[in-house]
C-alpha cells in the first residue's frame, strides 16, 4: 500500500516533540466560479502582491494570493463537521462545544491535535499542518473581473419614471472562474490517520472565501506528495519555475490558461525535487492515486465512523496527561 512508503516520514502514534519527520504536499487550487477573497461589499481590494516573474525572468508582477487562513479555515470546518456528526467535538472549559474562532477551543478533539489552538493566556497547540499563501501562475489583472451593481427600480428597470439612471450600489471585484493557485503544504510528524483527515479535509472542500451559493467554488487536485526531513521549495518559487517553464516553451500567459498545460509544467519542475537537500522520496502518480483511493475508503460511509473514532481515541493518553496536569503550568501536551 502506498502509505506504507511513507511510513518513515509518518508518526507511528501522536507524541508532543516532534520528530522532523515531514510530508511535503503540491496542491492545484482552481476557481470553478466567481471568487470573493475578502469580505464582500466592504470595498477593500483584492489581495494580490508584487513578486518576481519567474527564477529568470526578473520582471515584477502582480499575482493573486490566496492567504493561508483563507484556504485553512474552510477546510477545518469541512472536517468539523464530520466530528459534529460523530460526536467527536468534545466540551471546552466553558461547557461549550468545541467552536473555532472562539476563546474556548475544547483542546481535545482530532481538530484541536493536529491544527492547533491558542487558548487564551494558558500555552498552545503549535499546528502540524503548515500552510503558505497561494500564488496565481499568471499576472493579477488578467485574472480580476469587476462589476457593479446597480439598484433596481420597482419597475424592474435601472431607471425611474422620470428617466433617472439608478447610482451605483458598489462595485465588486471577484476572481474569474478557472485561475490556477499553486500551493505547497507541509505535514510535520502526523501519524497515518492523520494525513488522511488532512488530505480528506483538501479533497471534501469546494468552498473557499465569501460563500454563497452562487461564488467561491473551488476544485483542489494533488499533483504530488513527497516524504523527507525538510520542507519542499515554497509555492512561490514553485509558481516561478512554472512561469519560467511555460515561457520557455512559448505558451502564451494569458486567461484563460489550459489546466493540463499547467499540470505538465508543474510536473516536470517537482519531478526534480528529490534532488532537494531534505527531500527523500516522490509517491509516483500511481501510488499518489492509491493513497488518494485509500482517503477515499477511509472517509467513505460504511468506514468514516470507525475511522473518525480510532484518530479521536488515538488522543486519549494525551488528554489524560493534560486533565492531570491542568492548573500546573508546563505540563502534559502544552510543555513543547
Ligand atoms: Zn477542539
Amino acid at each position: 500500500m502506498s502509505i506504507a512508503k511513507l511510513q518513515p516520514f509518518l508518526a507511528p502514534s501522536y507524541e508532543n516533540f516532534p520528530k522532523g519527520r515531514t510530508i511535503g504536499m503540491v496542491v492545484l487550487r482552481t476557481t470553478q466560479s466567481e471568487t470573493i477573497f475578502r469580505t464582500e461589499g466592504t470595498g477593500e481590494p483584492m489581495c494580490s502582491e508584487y513578486v518576481q516573474a519567474g527564477i529568470e525572468d526578473t520582471e515584477s508582477i502582480p499575482r493573486l494570493v490566496m492567504t493561508k487562513r483563507k484556504q485553512v479555515a474552510p477546510e477545518r470546518r469541512k472536517g468539523r463537521e464530520f466530528l459534529r456528526s460523530h460526536n467527536l467535538l468534545h466540551t471546552a472549559k466553558t461547557n461549550e462545544l468545541c467552536a473555532l474562532n472562539t476563546n474556548a477551543p475544547c483542546e481535545m478533539c482530532v481538530d484541536c491535535f493536529l491544527y492547533g489552538f491558542a487558548a487564551g493566556g494558558e500555552g498552545a497547540q503549535k499546528s502540524r499542518v503548515w500552510t503558505e499563501d497561494a500564488f496565481s501562475v499568471l499576472h493579477s489583472t488578467e485574472l480580476i473581473g469587476d462589476r457593479t451593481i446597480n439598484a433596481i427600480f420597482e419597475t424592474g428597470t435601472m431607471r425611474d419614471e422620470k428617466g433617472n439612471a439608478s447610482t451605483a450600489l458598489n462595485t465588486s471585484e471577484y476572481i474569474k472562474p478557472g485561475v490556477h493557485f499553486l500551493d505547497i503544504l507541509t505535514l510535520k510528524d502526523v501519524t497515518a490517520d492523520e494525513l488522511r483527515y488532512t488530505l480528506g479535509n483538501i479533497l471534501l472542500t469546494t468552498r473557499y472565501g465569501a460563500v454563497s451559493s452562487r461564488v467561491g467554488r473551488m476544485d483542489n487536485q494533488i499533483l504530488g506528495i513527497f516524504g523527507g526531513i525538510a520542507e519542499l521549495p515554497s509555492s512561490l518559487e514553485l509558481v516561478q519555475g512554472v512561469y519560467d517553464k511555460l515561457k520557455a516553451k512559448n505558451t502564451a500567459l494569458e486567461h484563460p490558461f489550459k489546466t493540463k498545460s499547467l499540470v505538465d509544467a508543474t510536473q516536470e519542475i517537482i519531478s526534480t525535487w528529490t534532488n532537494k537537500r531534505g527531500v527523500f522520496m516522490q509517491l509516483s502518480a500511481a501510488e499518489r492515486d492509491e493513497l488518494i483511493a485509500d482517503v477515499d475508503r477511509h472517509w467513505s460511509l460504511p468506514e468514516q465512523e470507525t475511522f473518525l473514532k480510532r484518530l479521536d481515541e488515538s488522543y486519549a493518553p494525551w488528554r489524560k496527561v493534560k486533565s492531570e496536569g491542568s492548573g500546573k503550568k508546563g505540563k502534559g501536551k502544552k510543555s513543547e
